[in-house]
């Protein structure tokens, strides 16, 4: 396996990670096995957050049984410096020393990208981290193209996590010519498009075609871990059959997929549309306990506020309906609601 170069973090890693969202639906046991097991097919890079409630903490019971060396990636949506504890709370949760890779999490707009930026923000306090050894490099996380150009070209950081799969392939030429010239470590978050790709084989087939970009596809069960990593050492291009399933998926979501880009806002009624567009795949993926948080709830409760004034519609790129979307998810939720 020809292991690649993540840019000037100077790490070597086989290219594909695994992210720990997944992780966040099972049992304690069942996270161990899948971490280990992953780590003992041959994935290098384990991805995670402080707000993947308790990604971490399960990751760091796997790290206790197994003396593999791997690459902790870890991110926090802390703006100031105060993202410091945050640091200190993941290297306690994953019982470590140091975490490789310590991203800013979900700079998705320019007030937030300036809040971080600026003295006393979140980036001041990853370089005291830095500087103490506690973390590696410093990376960003966005679903917005132009944030990540920006921060290319203001060459702060060593990692960038954009969002890349057949579904949202934009990246391929707006954001990786840019962090390959100067030597920024590439992640590709959503390689499933956030659950609404089902099959890993062209999914990842269409990942894996850039050679020094690293996917990190989560994954809850050993079954679909393995299916993930046979995709990957099979190194083959996409075949026939992916690009018909690729045609027609992009077909069936052109009106329908939100790629997350906050292009819509400001809403007026402060709806956070992005999320209420993917309501369906984030209770897929935080699974029966999805209601019981409060940052949901408040997500459902501000979402059923929308006046349906059309000013989204006129700012998003993919030419969305999202007032429809936003009611036909609000009628799913609350027929799953009643039943369960
Ligand atoms: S249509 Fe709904 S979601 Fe869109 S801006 Fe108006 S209130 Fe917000
Ligand atoms: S609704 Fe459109 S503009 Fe808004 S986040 Fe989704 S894709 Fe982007």
């Amino acid at each position: 396996m020809k292991k690649i170069r993540l840019g000037r973090t100077n790490l070597y890693i086989n290219p594909l990670g695994w992210g720990g969202i997944p992780i966040q639906r099972v049992s304690e046991q069942e996270a161990v096995s899948v971490v280990q097991a992953v780590i003992g097919m041959g994935v290098e890079l384990l991805d995670t957050a402080r707000g993947y409630t308790d990604s971490e903490y399960k990751i760091g019971l796997a790290l206790q049984k197994i003396d593999q060396p791997v690459i902790l990636s870890s991110k926090s949506h802390v703006r100031t410096e105060k993202i410091q504890d945050e640091v200190r709370t993941s290297l306690d949760q994953m019982r470590v020393n140091k975490i490789h890779i310590y991203h800013l999490h979900a700079v998705n707009r320019f007030e937030e990208y300036e809040q971080v930026m600026r003295t006393g923000g979140a980036y001041e306090g990853l370089q005291r981290m830095k500087d103490r050894g506690l973390i590696g490099h410093i990376g960003i996380s966005s679903h917005n193209l132009k944030i990540l150009e920006r921060a290319i070209e203001e060459n702060h950081f060593d990692v960038i996590m954009a969002c890349y799969s057949f579904l949202e392939p934009e990246a391929d030429q707006r954001i990786f010519p840019l962090a390959r010239a100067k030597e920024i470590g590439i992640l590709a978050m959503k390689p499933f498009s956030g659950g609404v790709i089902e099959e890993p084989g062209p999914a990842l087939r269409f990942v894996l075609s850039q050679p020094d970009v690293v996917p990190i596809p989560g994954s809850e069960s050993l079954e679909r871990a393995k299916a993930n990593w046979e995709v990957f050492v099979q190194n083959r291009g996409l075949t026939p059959a992916d690009q018909q399933y690729i045609d027609t998926l992009r077909k069936e979501m052109d009106h329908q997929f939100c790629r997350r880009c906050d292009y819509c806002q400001p809403c007026s009624e402060k709806i956070s549309i992005q999320h209420m567009m993917g309501l369906q795949y984030i209770v897929k993926r935080f699974g029966p306990n999805t209601k019981k948080l409060d940052w949901f709830q408040m997500l459902v409760e501000k979402g059923r506020n929308c006046t349906e004034c059309g000013e989204c519609l006129t700012r998003c790129p993919y030419q969305l309906p999202i007032p429809d979307l936003i009611k036909k998810n609000l009628t799913w939720y609350d027929e799953l609601a009643k039943n369960s």
